[in-house]
């Protein structure tokens, strides 16, 4: 299953890196289950901005580009909490097309330092309002200023979810060769559900999809929304997926935990969460194949209590 990791690759640029991630199967976290049970997890932060939000970022600059939305006089803008910002600012960076994002001020201290690298202009929103009052900036930018931005909004971006119907789910098709019965994902803009569930159903109808999300408006999953209290990203459609269920910041920090310690696997938060959700799915059922996402690796949290706690 190893594949861009090993010495062979050879790229031309940085965005020729993104995706073709590893999947991993979980050997530890997974005694007790049925037998016949296999969990494997798709490791994004392999992708060369760390994190699975470099492939809708390259693919809403790639289809900004061909539309003639995005052109070299233009300042791409965008709201992020964090993942998808760093991806625009590193490919913004190597396709040499400026990027300005509006994020909240109490974004990690390595995310802000990984942005400023970059060459991003920042502008820092009021963290009580979170990713929301974001959104509610760029918008407010963008209408006083139309002509200067390209504002790709990954929340409403069809190029968002397609990233993952054209790569993901093709990538986890072909990696479990066509054995996956279970996908499991949280959902922040819900790009890489709808992405990757609408294709893996194409594969098989009997695909079965659970969304995650976190219990509550106020949580420690970065990158999840708390869809009953959230603006609702337009692309998001919950009747793709047959369950959702609701996990809580605590359970996922334990699991980021025990990833590290028994996995030997250092990821976030938001893997943390979908790694408790896919054992949830896995414990009920007697064989499968459950399939789900580490969006990205740990090292943007590490000044997060729990990992000395
Ligand atoms: N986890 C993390 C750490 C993320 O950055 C994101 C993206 N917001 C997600 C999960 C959710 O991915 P998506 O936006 O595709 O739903």
């Amino acid at each position: 299953m190893t594949t861009k990791t090993n010495c062979i690759t050879a790229a031309a640029g940085v965005v020729d890196l993104v995706g073709q991630t590893p999947l991993l199967r979980l050997h530890k976290v997974t005694v007790g289950l049925n037998e016949g049970v296999e969990v494997w997890a798709k490791l994004e932060g392999y992708n060369p901005g760390g994190s699975v939000k470099d492939r809708p970022a390259l693919n809403m600059i790639r289809c900004g580009i061909e539309s003639g939305a995005l052109t070299r006089e233009k300042t791409l803008i965008d709201a992020t909490s964090g993942n998808t910002g760093v991806a625009y600012a590193m490919i913004g960076t190597a396709l040499g097309y400026d990027v300005c994002l509006c994020v909240p001020s109490n974004v990690t201290p390595e995310r802000f330092k990984i942005l400023n690298a970059f060459g991003a202009e920042l502008i820092l929103t009021d963290p009580g309002t979170g990713s929301d009052g974001a959104i509610i900036k760029a918008r407010e930018m963008v209408a006083a200023d139309p002509d200067r931005y390209f504002y790709p909004n990954q929340y409403d971006n069809d190029a968002n979810w397609q990233a993952h119907y054209n790569t993901t789910g093709v990538e986890i098709w072909e990696q479990t060769s066509g054995r996956v019965t279970h996908f499991v994902a949280g959902i922040g803009t819900s790009g890489t559900m709808m992405g990757t569930g609408r294709r893996l159903r194409e594969y098989n109808p009997d695909v079965v999809l659970i969304s995650g999300q976190p219990d509550s408006p106020f949580h420690g999953l970065e990158g999840w929304k708390h869809m009953q209290t959230a603006i609702v990203p337009a692309i998001y459609d919950p009747a793709l997926c047959d369950q959702n269920l609701e996990m809580n910041t605590e359970d996922a920090y334990a699991m980021a935990m025990r990833l590290a310690r028994e996995e030997g696997l250092m990821v976030s938060p938001s893997s943390g969460a979908a790694c408790h959700a896919a054992l949830q799915i896995a414990s009920q059922i007697e064989a499968g194949c459950v399939v789900t996402i580490f969006p990205d690796d740990a090292y943007k949290y590490l000044t997060e209590g729990f990992w000395t706690e």
